[in-house]
């Protein structure tokens, strides 16, 4: 058992390796708003690096063939996050139904936080999508489980992760974008189907945003010190997509509630 999840860790380590530049493409769609071509661009001159960018780790240490500036240093993040996430949702769930809704979740989620990190921006069109999408799965494949306190435990901790953020958004408004309502919808959906009791979901919800709070205030200030910024300039959608997907993998209940 120990080893089967020890092998589908590393299979889906090398599978979030190969998926993670073309990840990096869908972040170039949105940052730099250009077409889909399946290749790396620079972004001091908007050259397109061929199909080779397109290898992982090779690709990290490309400098551009026009102007030589760097680029593979820009996708090398998403590529490491994407491998390094899919190991460990593989490692925590096994081959199981569940697995396959999460590991999009988590490749959605590194899509969003990369395009937060570089624009400030989350673009609708890819999160209400995923919302419906994972809200559909969740359906789905709850109803063939047999897992019907998980429909409730999701639509809950999407209630109260978005009505916590939407909270804070008209509270206090610089602190929270509008996107970062949006995103906490779909983090509370899946955070909330990982526990059949809607007291455990909530708990959850409530522990993952103040983790992300602590995580991304304490990043910011540090950030801050170091580049000798006045004013604090965090997107909060990276922290809230981090601490979800940390919190997805080591809370202790869905498997054993659809595994065993
Ligand atoms: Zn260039």
């Amino acid at each position: 058992m120990e080893t089967t999840r020890l092998l589908l860790g590393i299979g889906f380590f090398l599978f979030g390796l190969a998926l993670g530049p073309w990840l990096g493409i869908a972040v170039d769609r949105v940052v730099e708003r250009v077409s889909f071509r399946p290749e790396h661009r620079c972004t001091n001159c908007q050259q397109g690096q061929g199909r080779s960018s397109l290898i992982p780790v090779v690709s990290w240490f490309a400098d551009c063939v026009t102007c030589n500036q760097s680029v593979g240093r820009r996708y090398l993040m998403v590529d490491v996050a994407t491998a390094f996430t899919f190991a460990a949702l593989a490692y925590r769930f096994g081959a199981v139904a569940v697995l396959g809704p999460y590991l999009a979740f988590g490749a959605v989620l590194i899509v969003l936080s990369a395009i937060d990190f570089e624009t400030h921006l989350l673009p609708n069109i890819i999160v209400w999508p995923s919302v419906l999408t994972g809200l559909f799965l969740i359906l789905v494949i709850s109803g063939q489980l047999g897992y019907s306190e998980g429909i409730s435990s999701a639509l809950l901790g999407g209630a109260v992760f978005g009505g916590f953020i939407g909270l804070s958004h008209v509270v206090y408004a610089p602190g929270m974008g509008r996107g970062d309502v949006k995103l906490s919808l779909l983090l509370g959906l899946f955070l909330g189907w990982m526990h059949p009791s809607l007291i455990e979901a909530t708990r959850l919800v409530f522990l993952t945003i103040i983790a992300a709070l602590l995580g991304g205030g304490l990043i910011g200030l540090v950030y801050n010190r170091v580049r000798k910024l006045g004013k604090a300039e965090i997107p909060f959608g990276p922290a809230l997509a981090i601490a979800t997907i940390t919190a997805v993998i080591v809370s202790p209940r869905l498997v054993d509630v659809v595994t065993y």
